[in-house]
């Protein structure tokens, strides 16, 4: 038996090839690719505009796969958490975070993660498999649908810290989703070959529609993929979890640095093809009593004082078997006070979603543990 392909593991190009190599004419393609992405079509049966020969046809030789959550957690805060099983028994999640309409959708890249960064609940679970472009893009299309069905409540959607592109203040719309963020479960860099495919669905203009200054590529850290991101999907957000200011420290909690050490890391920022005014995105986890001194503050700035930048302070979020902890309030004031007062665009990361486990792996973890 042959296995049928999943069109949702093909940008239009490949879906193109695909139908020509069945001897299909290539506007057929479109048409598909329209009815899966616009309509959010769940078979060939739907596609009406295409022959009923075409559609059986194609039912014969390809499948349109889905996602659909086996538990949605909401928070106080009307953060959202979803779970997805996926058809060999794993399971990813992704997180809806909606801030004043402007949805912000963190995903998943892959099942578990080979990284091992020592404070990252993910890096525990160690890396299962890579996820499929399909399962890449079905996350964002499950939500998409949750979202139409469920638009968050107004009270729920407050003002807050959030990455968004801060030369548009255009409203969001309440039931749609406006950025995405390649910050979930995985290194989305250790999967290139799938997550660039996905990449151009979400920002194709028949596809899912999402401009690509809205899709931000978070790393740990990987050199050599940081350069092909950046070679073939031009204008897409970087972010760069850089969490410690010396490679001493960074090669003890993120074992990546022992490849690739911070010169290297920040010569690949500076040559990331970032268009106009944008900025790369620095990640700080701080972790109390580790890296929140002023002194690491101070470090920080002159290593990134030379590239554009913005940063995001992520209070750390303890979790079982870890030893680290949280920083002091005081801690986190003074670290954000010392680089706002020079200058630097600074979020601290509230703990959004706290309440349901929205960090990394967690939901994932208190599910299967149970
Ligand atoms: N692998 C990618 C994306 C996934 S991790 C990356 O490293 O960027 C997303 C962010 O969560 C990273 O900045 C990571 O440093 C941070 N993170 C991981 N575990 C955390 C925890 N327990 N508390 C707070 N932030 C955490």
């Amino acid at each position: 038996m042959t296995t049928k392909t999943d069109l949702k593991n093909l940008p239009l190009p490949a879906l193109e090839q695909f139908l020509q190599g069945q001897g299909k004419e290539r506007f057929r393609a479109l048409q598909v690719f329209k009815w899966i992405y616009q309509q959010d079509a769940h078979s060939f049966e739907e596609m009406t505009n295409i022959s009923k020969a075409l559609r059986k046809e194609l039912s014969e030789t390809a499948i349109i796969s889905n996602l659909e959550p086996e538990a949605v957690e909401q928070g106080n805060d009307g953060t959202r958490k979803y779970l997805f099983p996926l058809s060999d028994g794993a399971s990813v999640e992704a997180v809806l975070i909606p801030i004043e309409g402007r949805n912000t959708l963190c995903i998943s890249s892959q099942v578990g993660c080979a990284m091992a960064c020592e404070f990252c609940l993910t890096g525990t679970f160690k890396l299962t498999r890579n996820l499929t472009t399909a399962e890449i893009v079905n996350q964002i299309m499950a939500v998409r649908r949750d979202l139409v069905k469920n638009p968050p409540a107004p009270s729920l959607v407050a003002a807050g810290a959030v990455d968004d592109e801060e030369d548009d203040d255009s409203p969001g719309s309440p039931a749609a989703i406006r950025n995405i963020v390649l910050m979930g479960m995985g290194e989305p860099l250790h999967n290139l070959d799938n997550v660039i495919p996905a990449i151009r669905i979400m920002i194709d203009g028949n596809g899912l529609q999402l401009s690509n200054r809205r899709v931000t590529v978070s790393t740990c850290g990987l050199v050599p993929e940081m350069g092909r991101l950046g070679r073939e999907i031009p204008n897409v957000n970087l972010a760069v979890s850089l969490n410690a200011t010396t490679d001493e420290l960074r090669n003890r909690i993120m074992p990546v640095n022992r490849s690739y050490p911070l010169k290297e890391l920040l010569q690949a920022c500076r040559e990331f093809p970032l268009p106009g005014r944008r900025k790369v995105t620095f990640e700080y986890v701080m972790l109390g009593g580790v890296n929140d001194t002023l002194e690491d503050a101070k470090r920080l700035l002159r290593l990134i004082s030379d590239i554009p930048n913005k940063v995001n302070l992520i209070p750390f979020n303890e979790h079982e078997g870890c030893g680290f902890k949280s920083p002091t309030r005081a801690a986190i004031d003074a670290f954000h006070t010392y680089l706002i007062d020079r200058h630097v665009t600074v979020i601290t990361r509230d703990s959004r979603g706290g309440d349901i486990s929205a960090a990394c792996g967690q939901l994932k973890g208190k599910l299967e543990k149970k």
